[in-house]
């Protein structure tokens, strides 16, 4: 794949799941590899795991709710490996309960996490690319932009956001390339975070049918791999079995 060989791409929530499945599939088609997270010992072991089968990786601990951290994260990335041609904001957070709940310490993470932090990774590379006259943001959101669900009211309106605010930057740009993944239930520990027993045990029961990660990395090496001229504006990947 012509178009992948050399990009240099950053990651962001690498350390596990869907972007740790990406940063292995566009590093073994010849991209250069930048990978964040906040915890940085599995991030040493995929950037390890790349470099041993003959791709190139770097790995840098970053937390998508700090501005200053993502910028150190672009700039690091800069200096690795050159200009970044591609960004994955990838990281999200899937703290699911009914409202009534009033867990508004993990509504505020999910907002601050999948909302912000995809904020901050497109303040962090659109002024470089904007210069460059090129460049790819691809934003992970989920089914639940398109469709609500008792328990996700909060993690679908933080997708729903991420699909507004792709949208909005796609209209706005005719050189930068804008892409929005939106996964059905992928194998991952994104349920771990439920600290509610319903949401949990619904979440349980919902994710029997997971696929394997690597159905949305491929999906994004396909949106990477296209010439500069053609947008993969939203790709949907679900599990064949999903009702939703
Ligand atoms: P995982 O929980 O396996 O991965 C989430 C990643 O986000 C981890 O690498 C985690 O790294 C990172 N992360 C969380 N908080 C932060 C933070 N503050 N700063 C930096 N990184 C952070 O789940 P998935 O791989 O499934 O999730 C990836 C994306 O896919 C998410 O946006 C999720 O909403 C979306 N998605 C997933 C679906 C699924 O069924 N799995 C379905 C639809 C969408 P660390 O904790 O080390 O910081």
């Amino acid at each position: 794949m012509s178009d992948i060989r050399d990009k240099v791409v950053i990651i962001t929530g690498a350390s596990s799941g869907i972007g740790e499945a990406v940063a292995k599939a566009l590093a073994s088609e010849g991209a250069k590899v930048v990978v964040g997270a906040r915890r940085t010992e599995r991030l040493e072991t995929l950037v390890r795991d790349i470099n041993a089968s003959g791709g190139l990786a770097a790995a840098r601990a970053l937390d998508v709710t700090n501005l200053e951290d993502m910028q150190s994260f672009a700039d690091f990335a800069e200096k690795e490996f050159g200009a970044v041609d591609v960004i994955v904001n990838n990281a999200g957070v899937m703290p699911l309960s009914p409202l009534a709940s009033l867990k508004v310490d993990e509504w505020n993470r999910m907002i601050d996490v999948n909302i912000r932090g995809v904020l901050h990774g497109i303040a962090a590379v659109i002024p470089g690319m904007t210069v460059r006259g090129s460049g790819h943001v691809i934003n992970v959101a989920s089914i639940g932009a398109h469709a609500v669900t008792p328990t996700a009211a909060v993690y679908c309106a933080t997708k729903y956001a991420v699909w507004a605010i792709s949208d909005g930057l796609r209209q706005e740009n005719d050189k930068i390339r804008v892409t929005t993944i939106s996964p059905g239930v992928v194998e991952s520990e994104l349920a771990d975070s439920i600290s509610d027993e319903r949401g949990r045990n619904e979440m349980k029961e919902f994710r029997r049918i997971a696929i394997k990660p690597d159905a949305i990395a491929r999906a994004i090496v396909y949106a990477v791999s296209q010439p500069a001229d053609v947008d993969v504006s939203e790709i949907i990947v679900r599990p064949t079995a999903s009702p939703f």
